[in-house]
């Protein structure tokens, strides 16, 4: 239906302009369009040699950054955000494109106007093809021109400035034809409450970056977002996948009381937080943190985390210059520890290599590094890293219980030679020699050897993130697979299965602190499969507790055995959004 309205809400559908959800939520703001300011070349270059090195000059500062703009993203756990600026990294190598760029410039162009029609050209040929996720990587190559053309601008180029507030709480939903990941990397987030596109894709870059970010995405709106203008008021709803220009009072306010209930709702989960979590029928699950640094130590007593799940070491060292001393473990884990004031912590144990690099190691470079050295398999070749490691954690005197968690482990002898090197190590300080020692649960060897592996290990805490990686073989930095990256695979819940069978087997208990344990739709899923420990990003406790509360223990376990028989993540989403509506 269409309505006469005037003003830029004109014709435009009553029930909103249909687009395409890629993040979920609802926000009510002021559109406000995306203006970039890219540097305009000459056409002309001053010189063949002057410009060949002013673009082997560009390409090696944004090289730099991008390398940093991957780390950051790594240390903020957002591995396929990550993947996409070592995407972009490998592009700028591309040799067909610095090819065309170079032959221009032998033609006498700038580097600023040879880079840009290379990218240009290269981008319209992906464009044009059938292949939409061909087409989205055409959005890539044109950030790449503008990062390069910003890079070669006399006084660089100036960030795009937002509009002043109008009002109290004003809020943006910023729009573009297509964001671009440079776009969105140092985006103002509290003035930004959602992301609405004219083109683009679910699994465009943009699209995966706005996820992380955790606002609201719209895509493929088309011309009828390009006929509004800057400050027009819309409701951008990424739940039911429409932006509402020029809402009526009657949509307003119903928009504005679903963001309030929400709002309340959070405000409600994280007030009933700071208790403990059972099922209905009253089955005891914790509800755990993952943590990275002391300020999300913090965060999680905040936000009612019942413990620390699993504290991610190497990201208090992957900015470092030099391999951790045992006194830096010591001291960066005491910290943690009495942050904590009691509550019981899962350390991992160093898990470097392969999407999680230090620079300092200067490791040799693998063909197959999620395949390689990483997780304690780098003792083989740095076996003083982990050495110092214990040492220092042994050290550690917490008021609460402190666990060792050994990450990549594959079969029950890495585990037994593990435990035996704790013991010697503890004997050595003269500490406790029984530390409780658990197994991260990634590889699907492992899941599969469960049963053996309960043998030897206190615990076993699930990664379901390399655990989905290597079960699919799908690269979990690799964007372009990343919507098949899905946790609820069957083939992922039947290596959970495996792993819960085998710890009952000996009474050990099981939790899951990949990204899964903190999918509302995933919880059922999981407490039903037999995991009594769920740790998540500390913001998302207080949700998963609300989650399991509101669950029947007896009736998880009997839907979760029939999941396991459904052939694919899709069909399994689908039931469990039957069985346990969110
Ligand atoms: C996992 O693999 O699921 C996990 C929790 O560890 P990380 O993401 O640090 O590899
Ligand atoms: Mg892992």
């Amino acid at each position: 239906a269409l309505i006469a309205q005037p003003g830029p809400g004109a014709g435009l559908p009553a029930d909103g302009i249909p687009g395409v959800a890629a993040a979920p939520g609802i926000a009510i703001g002021t559109l406000h369009w995306w203006r970039e300011t890219t540097p305009e070349p000459a056409e002309a270059g001053q010189g063949i040699a002057a410009e060949r090195e002013a673009l082997r000059a560009a390409l090696a500062a944004i090289d730099a950054q991008l390398a940093h703009e991957s780390e950051a993203a790594t240390a903020r756990r957002a591995g396929a955000e990550a993947g996409i600026f070592a995407m972009h990294r490998a592009l700028l190598e591309d040799p067909a494109l610095q090819a065309a760029a170079e032959t221009m410039i032998a033609a006498g162009k700038s580097a600023g106007f040879a880079w840009r029609e290379a990218t240009r050209a290269e981008a319209a040929m992906l464009s044009a093809m059938a292949d939409r996720r061909m087409a989205e990587r055409a959005a890539d190559l044109l950030d790449l021109g503008k990062r390069v053309l910003r890079a070669l601008a006399p006084a660089g180029s100036a960030p795009v400035q937002l509009p002043a507030p109008a009002a109290d709480g004003d809020v943006i939903v910023l729009a573009a034809g297509e964001f671009t990941p440079s776009d969105l990397t140092g985006l103002d987030r509290t003035r930004v409450a959602a992301l609405v596109m004219a083109r683009g894709g679910p699994t465009s870059h943009a699209a995966i970056i706005a996820r992380q970010l955790g606002i609201p995405c719209l895509v493929a709106l088309g011309s009828a977002l390009e006929r509004l203008q800057d400050g027009t008021p819309v409701i951008a709803d990424g739940d039911s996948a429409r932006l509402h220009a020029c809402p009526d009072a009657h949509l307003l306010a119903a928009a504005a009381s679903a963001v309030r209930l929400r709002a309340q709702q959070r405000e409600a989960d994280l007030r009933a937080a700071h208790a403990a979590a059972s099922t209905r029928d009253g089955v005891p699950i914790e509800v755990a943190a993952n943590i990275g640094s002391l300020d999300d130590a913090r965060n999680a007593v905040a936000h009612g985390a019942d413990a620390v799940g699993l504290l991610r070491t190497e990201l208090l060292f992957l900015h470092g210059d030099a391999a951790p001393a045992a006194a830096d473990h010591t001291a960066s884990c005491q910290a943690i520890a009495d942050a904590l004031q009691g509550r019981s912590a899962i350390v991992r144990t160093l898990d470097i290599g392969a999407d999680k690099d230090a620079a300092w190691l200067h490791l040799p470079a693998e063909d197959n590094p999620a395949l390689g050295l990483r997780g304690v398999r780098l003792a083989q070749v740095r076996p003083q890293l982990l050495d110092d490691q214990l040492r220092g954690l042994l050290a550690v005197r917490a008021s609460g219980p402190l666990r060792i968690l050994l990450p990549m482990v594959s079969e029950v002898g890495e585990l037994l030679a593990w435990r035996e090197r704790i013991r010697a190590l503890a004997a050595e300080a003269g500490t406790d020699p029984e530390i409780e020692v658990g197994v991260m649960i990634e590889v699907p060897s492992a899941a599969l050897l469960a049963d053996q592996l309960a043998e030897h290990a206190d615990f076993f805490s699930i990664g379901t993130n390399d655990l989905t990686q290597y079960t699919l073989a799908i690269d979990r930095c690799q964007p372009e697979l990343a919507a098949r990256m899905d946790g609820l695979h069957p083939a992922v819940l039947r290596m959970i299965a495996a792993t819960t069978e085998g710890a009952a087997r000996h009474g050990r208990w099981v939790g899951v602190c990949g990204a899964l344990a903190g999918d509302p739709l995933a919880v059922p899923v999981l407490v039903g499969l037999g995991v009594t420990e769920l740790s998540v990003d500390a913001g998302l406790v207080p949700g998963v507790k609300a989650r399991v509360r509101a669950l029947s223990h007896a009736d998880c376990r009997q839907r979760a055995g029939e999941l396991l028989r459904l052939p694919s993540a899709a069909a399994v989403r689908d039931a469990c959004r039957r069985y346990w509506p969110a």
